[in-house]
């Protein structure tokens, strides 16, 4: 009997998958990839005879089945995830029929395309004494938030936030924004097939133009939305007030003024 592996192909261009990864490709007697997200250069790696289909139209059971019945005849066998495996996929669901049927499971990390993203726009997602902390999050969709997770909720802390996932609905990403006390003049980056051999596109905006900048260069899937007072730091000058005290930034836990922060609330930002 083999072993599934759960590879993360990483976010588009070949060279960006890891050399464990490629290695297992180029070892693999079968691979099953998402056409649709993973890029199929990637599969360069795999080696001549290699059993390789494409997932898109199979349904979670056909892919079970598939998985399921090439771990009988193939050493290994590879379930191609774009980014990183263990972020919105469905690995959970993929792996427990094989664990129930005795066959062994291994993950492989990818990088994200959130990382991805970052390093195509030149950003940072944390920057010392303005953000610590990043929240990888997406929009709901026909299934609900988990309770306390609403971008709203979430986008009052002032973090970093990497939003996969919600493109289409990039208006709505910026209201929940807005609610959460973010400034219009708050800076947004969409990052478009991140790392895609002549596909990459990095949209720079604020709240309030974001979405139409989207809709001019016809983003509308496989994008990823960054939000973060670290975006832009490489242009700060260091005589420039900190980000702290920009009102384009939610105060934490309590909604930003789009007039400015009163000096008490400077204070208590500053202690
Ligand atoms: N596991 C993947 C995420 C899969 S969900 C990862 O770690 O990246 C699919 C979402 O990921 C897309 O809707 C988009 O928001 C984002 N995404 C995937 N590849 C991308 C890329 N190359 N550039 C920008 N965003 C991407």
């Amino acid at each position: 009997m083999g072993k599934v592996w759960f590879v993360g192909a990483g976010p588009g261009a070949p060279d960006m998958i890891t050399v464990r990864g490629a290695r297992l490709l180029s070892e693999a007697g079968a691979i099953l990839f998402t056409g649709s997200l993973v890029a199929e250069t990637v599969l360069q790696w795999a080696p001549e005879g290699c059993e390789i289909a494409d997932s898109k139209s199979m349904d979670l059971e056909q892919v079970t089945a598939w998985l399921l019945e090439r771990a009988q005849r193939h050493e290994t066998v590879v379930r191609l995830q774009t980014g990183d495996p263990t972020l919105y996929g469905v690995l959970a669901e993929l792996a427990r029929p094989l664990d129930e049927a005795g066959i062994p499971v291994g993950i492989v990390s990818g990088v994200s395309s959130a990382m991805a993203s970052a390093a195509a726009a030149g950003e940072c997602l944390t920057l010392p004494e303005i953000t610590q902390t990043v929240i990888f999050t997406r929009l709901s969709e026909r299934t609900q938030m988990p309770e306390g997770e609403s971008l709203t909720a979430l986008a009052a802390h002032g973090c970093t936030l990497c939003i996969f996932l919600s493109i289409e609905r990039i208006e709505s990403v910026a209201a929940h924004l807005a609610e959460a006390g973010w400034a219009q003049t708050a800076p947004v980056v969409v990052v478009h097939k991140a790392t895609w051999p002549g596909e990459e596109l990095v949209l720079r905006g604020t709240l309030e133009d974001i979405a139409a900048r989207c809709r001019e260069a016809g983003v509308e899937r496989q994008a990823l939305i960054l939000v973060s007072p670290a975006l832009g730091a490489r242009a700060r000058t260091s005589s420039q007030p900190s980000k702290l005290y920009d009102p384009a930034f939610p105060r934490r836990f309590r909604p930003a003024r789009e007039d400015g922060p009163a000096d008490a609330d400077r204070g208590a930002d500053a202690a």
